[in-house]
Parts: C-alpha cells; structure tokens; sequence
C-alpha cells in the first residue's frame, strides 16, 4: 500500500487500549489517517525502510527527523510503492497529541493581568472583558495562542469564550482540531448586547461550522450562577436537537457550592434537578463535589474537566480526580485559560496532575503515570465524545500526533516510557506535530501562519489593553 507519509524507527507510544509501545516502531498516514503501525520492521508493506535507503544517518535534520526522502522515485523495496515522504524517526518519541478539554484561548491577550486578586472573576475579569474584548481581538490572540498549544503537541482543545467563530476560523488556519462552545451568560457580553443574545449567537455559529473536519461548534453556558435555570433547559433542549456538546463550569467555587447547597445539596444535584446531566454535558473543574456527586456523575455518564494548575493558582482544593475515574466518569486535563493557567502547555499540568493526585490521596501508587497520560490523551478525547476521531495511535483514526527529541538531556535514559513522557517531556523537546496527517508545526514552527505577524498582532493588542488593565487593576487594590 502506498502511504502519503511514513516515520521508522521513533519510539511510538499508542495510548490503545492494549497500552501498547513499539520500541523502535513505525507509522504509516494516508489520506490523514492511519493506515500502519507496528513494530518498524514491519514498516516495509509501505516503502523502502530507513535503514535500506538514502540517508538514514539519525543526524540528517535533527528536528524532525532525518527526511530520508520526499518521495518521487520508483521503490526499493520490491513492488511496494514509496511513501511520498518517508522519515526516520530513530531518536524520536511519537505519541498522541495532546487533548486539552478547557481553554479559553483568546485570553491570552490578558495573561498576567490580575494575578493574585480575590473574587477575580466578578471584581476584575468580567469588566475587563467587557471594556476590552473584540472580534478583532479574540481572531489575533486565539491565533497566537495556538502556537504555543501546538508547538508544545498539542493537536485537540476544547474552548468557550466569545465571538467563537473568530477561534474557529484562527483553529482552521492553525489547522487544530478543537471542540468550541459559545459562551453564553446573563449579561450582556462583549458579542451579544442582550442577556442570554450568546445563545442565538450560538445557533448561528453552529449553523455556521457544523460538519468542519476540524471544528465541532456547541453551546457553553458559562456556569450554575451566570445562567439560570430556565435558560439552562433552553440550552440543554437546543443541544440536543442539534447533537452538540454542552462545555460549562460546574462546581468550581466555593461561592458557587455554598449557593446550591442548602436548596439542592449542592451545584451537581442543582443541574441533575434541572435535567442538564448526561453524556452530552463537559463539566469543569469539578472541585466541590462530594460522594454523592461522584457517584451521580458516573451514572449519568457526564465527562470532566480537570484542571489541577488552573485550581491550583486559585487556591482550591485539589479536585479528586482518581475517584471520578474509578467511578467511571470520562475524565480529560485542561489547561484552563491563559490567564487562569498561564501556562498553555499541557506538558506543564500533565507534570502537576499525578503529583497532586498523590498528595490528596496521601498514596504514592495513585495516579500511575500511564493513567495520568491516559487523561491527557485518549482520556481527553472521550470526554469530548471525539475517541473515535482521535486520542490514542491505532488504524482507522485521524493522524493527530507528536514527534518529541527523545535524545535530549531532560529526556534521558528512559526505562519507563510513560513517567518519561509525563514527569521529564517539556514542550521544547517537541520538534513536529501532525493533525488530521498535516504538519501544523515542523521543526519547532507553525506551518499554517506567520508566527512573526502574529507576534507583531499580540504587540499591538497588548499596547491598546495596557491602560485599561491598570486602571483596574487601580479599582481593585
Ligand atoms: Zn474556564
């Protein structure tokens, strides 16, 4: 069979549900999905091995691999037909990309604004976002902060904010895959003049992006106490009539557990009274939930979003996140926002996520790191309902995956495939990422945009947000 790329010799963690690990192994990518992987001797069906042809010295180009051909000429290899790019992957470590399940990318036009205040959120952000967010604003910094995302291997991430189709469109041109959700809220937004105007915006934009390879356009009500009930069932009703997703932040302060608890017992059983809990809903945060919760949870089949650095920085307990999988409960890692995270790496929270798991369980064979790898994959990819599409390395699914220098000093030795991957990977070890087969970052480097020009429009964003952030910042000394 002819594939449109094959990599030999990397070291390929699949995330399958065999856990399976070729050391050295192969992958074979046509038409965008996968087509072979295996052990790489077996790499041969799909083209001359690395080791028969051309240039297989490991040095070549150390960043994504020796590129031992382009493709063209007739195989070596017996009647098989070369593989249009053929890349030798010895000293590389490809595994599935990221999923990151809670983001708000565009808020990276205000990382660092605000730290270290309390009540954040209704003092600081809310009014900020008001005073300051565009259309204009959200295309140029979602654009820029999927650079980071994908050159850190990330390939999926799921978003709410405002005026979503700018993320869309900046998600099609970064070429990532993404699950977006309109925000919607009871206050008038910087994209919808009237209370609740995100819920028609949101019906346009699903209209609008419905069927993307790439973009699964739903609904994000921003949370129990920033939409009420009435509109909640609106929402749920809406969702699912057009099959989408419901993305929202569910039990994720204390002012939020503290309203529910003495009317519904707390903010889960709320929206189980209200008929939001099932499959379709992906629930945030999920820090204030007690047994009764968990165990609700699982039996509605609702998926979480964990974000332990996001929770972390807030000064939240640390949410239980070994209990809602051993419940059953479809549990992915977020990265939170910009400006609750900071970080956008999923590197950087997959590194905390075992840890703090350990501390709040007081046990040290809690969270093992395959698991904790797992949440930040194939994890991931159920929670959003996408696993078939992506998430772990098997045939039949999308090419969304990573290619990371394995040789490098943070990297090495390895004896454990999975604590490597998840305690010493860091995003620079990241050289090439792929998703739906295409090369969204080669050698380091966004392939879809300029990243000059999108630094250049950060620049100026940045300029023109400056003195208002001050000014607020001033407000709430
Ligand atoms: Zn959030």
């Amino acid at each position: 069979m002819s594939a449109d790329l094959v990599i030999e010799g990397a070291t390929i963690i699949t995330m399958d549900g065999q856990w399976r690990l070729f050391d050295p192994g192969y992958i074979a990518v046509k038409d965008g999905a996968i087509v072979g992987i295996g052990p790489a001797a077996e790499a041969g069906a799909f083209g001359r091995s690395a080791s028969t042809g051309g240039d297989a010295s490991a040095g070549g180009d150390a960043s994504t691999g020796g590129d031992v051909s382009t493709g063209g000429d007739a195989s070596t290899g017996g009647d098989v037909p070369e593989a249009k790019r053929h890349i030798d992957g010895r000293g590389f470590l490809i595994m599935p990309g990221f999923v990151n399940v809670h983001t708000h990318v565009a808020m990276a036009a205000f990382r660092g604004a605000g730290e270290d205040r309390d009540d954040r959120l209704l003092r600081f952000l809310f009014p900020m976002e008001k005073a300051l967010v565009t259309r204009e604003l959200v295309h140029e910094a979602s654009r820029f902060c999927m650079a980071e995302m994908a050159r850190s291997g990330t390939t999926t991430f799921a978003d709410m904010y405002y005026f979503e189709d700018e993320v869309a469109r900046a998600a099609d041109q970064a070429g990532l895959r993404c699950v977006l959700g309109q925000t919607v809220v009871d206050f008038p937004a910087p994209d919808a003049a009237e209370p609740y105007g995100g819920i028609s915006y949101a019906e346009r934009f699903i209209d609008e992006w419905k069927g993307h390879p790439l973009v699964t356009p739903c609904f994000a009500p921003h949370a129990t106490y920033t939409v009420d009930a009435d509109h909640l069932r609106v929402i749920h009703g809406r969702a699912e009539r057009l099959d989408v997703p419901i993305l929202m932040h569910v039990a994720e302060t204390q002012a939020e557990a503290a309203r529910f608890k003495a009317p519904h017992g707390s903010a889960v059983r709320y929206l189980d009274s209200i008929g939001l809990l099932d499959p379709r809903l992906v629930a945030a945060h999920t820090v204030y939930l007690d047994d009764d919760d968990i165990a609700l949870l699982a039996r509605r089949g609702v998926a979480a979003a964990h974000c332990p650095a996001s929770n972390a920085k807030s000064g939240r307990p640390i949410a239980q996140a070994w209990r809602l999988m051993e419940a059953g409960v479809r549990l992915g890692l977020g990265t939170d926002g910009p400006v609750s995270g900071n970080g956008m790496d999923m590197e950087g929270v997959l590194c905390l996520f075992p840890k703090l798991q350990k501390v709040a369980s007081g046990r040290r064979e809690t969270m093992a790191s395959r698991e904790a790898l797992r949440a930040a994959t194939i994890g991931g990819a159920e929670a959003l309902g996408i696993a078939g599409r992506t998430g772990s390395l098997e045939i039949g699914k999308r090419a969304d995956f990573l290619m990371a220098d394995s040789g490098d000093f943070n990297m090495q030795p390895v004896y454990d495939w999975y604590a490597t991957a998840v305690y010493a990977m860091r995003p620079h070890n990241v050289r090439s990422v792929w998703v739906d087969g295409r090369a969204v970052v080669e050698d380091g480097h966004m392939t879809g945009f300029d990243e000059a020009e999108a630094k250049g429009a950060m620049g100026r964003i940045a300029g023109d947000c400056r003195g208002e952030i001050a000014r607020l910042m001033e407000e709430i000394r």
